[in-house]
């Protein structure tokens, strides 16, 4: 990376990092104490932010498709998952020192074979199992040994039988997790991108094996769409293929969805044709019947299996970065080199939806502002503010990337203007106000998000 992308993206990430703090998206975790490596805590806004990101994915993937279920599964499991789906033996990165400074880092991630930190020689690398682990019950012994589970995919595959003989699913189907993931990253880093605590969204779509590069291309454009509707510029991503000696020990094939992040480009998220793999070691691992068995062509087979999984985390980052801008403002009040921050932020992901305020404190404008909150806010996430001039207020919206604020304001109050009954609605990207009556806001946003 270039001296000059590298001050650019460091500054980035530092802005990125102050605003949400200050505006209460993502704090460190554990701050009072020195905070904690690689967990974060997600304030007032970060958590409408992941909840609206969990809320369409869901929606997408799960409730408009007939094909696809939800589940939600333990996060503790029966270690023997985890033996069976050869994390025990194989989830491992490369940990490698160094000598010089003892800074640790992932061997696979350097560059150089040498220190990225003082430029000290580095020890050969070891493999070290990144799943954290417990016992469960009073006595700490290897029979009561647990883990945290490093991805939801597992919980699917146990549970693949239950779903299938409780719905009326035939393959090609699909079952769709939501949930945290744990994992002892050796060098948890660049914001929330590698967190040690993180959540993903994951689906696994059971096949029959004949149709796996089928299907597997239909999840890698679907992925593609996805990241298109939540808004993120086309420039900024790619698909890049795993080269036979990247690919995970489960899988036959990947793509990961790459981002162009301040510091280079990183996965987003990947898709996996996992084949027969987690099903076949649990068939054999637990002796029971995994089989799919055809009713119209007799068959029985062991589907195979093709993964999206994404963590909600890296989106929520992906989306701040694509969504942050610096601009001139350019308002019939603003003077020339006045500048606003603004995330903007697609309408949907959008933490709040509408800014109410009242142009003076009067008494009047305040009722009626109120009276649309209470009515607004049974639809959408709405904030009132009434503190500072309406620049400022515009300008703390424009922040969080609220995409529309209502100004109640004098004429709104007045039998006799023009404006009486209606505000106006200044529009975050374009800075420009329209005047809508006040009994059609409600449909009016509604439109425009469903737009
Ligand atoms: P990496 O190579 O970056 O460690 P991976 O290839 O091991 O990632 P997967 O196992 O494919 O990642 O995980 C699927 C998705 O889960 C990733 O694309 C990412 O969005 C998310 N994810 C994985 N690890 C982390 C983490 N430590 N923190 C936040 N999100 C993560």
């Amino acid at each position: 990376m270039s001296k000059t992308k590298e001050n650019k993206s460091y500054s980035l990430m530092d802005k990125l990092n102050s605003l949400c703090k200050r505006r209460g998206i993502i704090f460190q975790s554990s701050e009072i104490y020195d905070g904690i490596n690689g967990c974060w805590d997600f304030g007032p806004l970060g958590v409408e932010l992941r909840k609206n990101i969990k809320d369409l994915w869901w929606k997408r993937i799960v409730r408009q498709r007939e094909d696809v279920v939800g589940l939600d599964c333990s996060i503790i499991m029966n270690s023997m998952v985890w033996k069976a789906s050869g994390h025990v033996d194989s989830f491992t990165d490369p940990l490698v020192d160094c000598k010089k400074c003892n800074h640790r880092f992932r061997e696979d991630l350097l560059e150089e074979k040498v220190c990225p930190d003082c430029g000290g020689e580095l020890t050969e690398p070891r493999n070290f199992n990144l799943m954290f682990q417990t016992y469960m019950g009073a006595v700490e012994s290897d029979a009561n040994k647990i883990y945290l589970r490093p991805e939801t995919a597992q919980g699917i595959y146990i549970n693949f039988k239950n779903v299938l003989n409780s719905s009326r699913l035939r393959i090609p189907f699909g079952i769709a997790q939501i949930g945290k993931a744990f994992r002892n990253e050796i060098n948890p880093r660049n914001f929330i991108f590698r967190s040690r605590e993180f959540e993903q969204m994951e689906l696994q779509y059971f096949i029959h094996p004949n149709d796996a590069d089928k299907y597997f291309d239909y999840w890698v454009e679907d992925a593609d769409s996805w990241f298109k509707s939540i808004g993120l510029k086309k420039e900024n991503l790619r698909v890049r293929a795993h080269e036979d000696n990247e690919l995970a020990h489960y899988a036959r094939k990947c793509v990961d969805f790459e981002y162009n992040f301040p510091f280079g480009w990183q996965e987003l998220a990947g898709i996996h044709d996992r084949t027969d793999f987690d099903l076949k070691r649990h068939i054999e691992t637990s002796g029971k019947d995994l089989y799919y068995f055809d009713d119209i062509t007799k068959e029985k087979f062991i589907p195979n299996v093709i993964e999206t999984s994404e963590g909600i985390d890296r989106t929520l980052l992906t989306i701040l970065v694509d969504a942050y801008e610096e601009e001139e403002e350019n308002t019939k009040t603003s003077k020339q080199g006045d500048m606003r921050v603004v995330l903007k932020f697609h309408k949907t992901i959008a933490p709040v939806k509408a800014g109410i305020f009242p142009l003076s404190k009067k008494p009047a404008l305040i009722e009626v502002c109120k009276k649309l909150e209470a009515d607004l806010s049974k639809e959408f996430a709405v904030k009132y503010d009434q503190t500072g001039s309406i620049g400022r207020r515009y300008r703390r919206q424009d922040e969080i990337g609220t995409p529309y604020c209502i100004t109640v304001d004098f004429e709104t109050i007045d039998p006799e203007s023009e404006g009486f009954e209606s505000a106006t609605i200044r529009i975050r990207d374009t800075m420009k106000q329209e005047r809508i009556n006040l009994a059609q806001i409600k449909l009016w946003i509604r439109d425009e998000l469903d737009s």
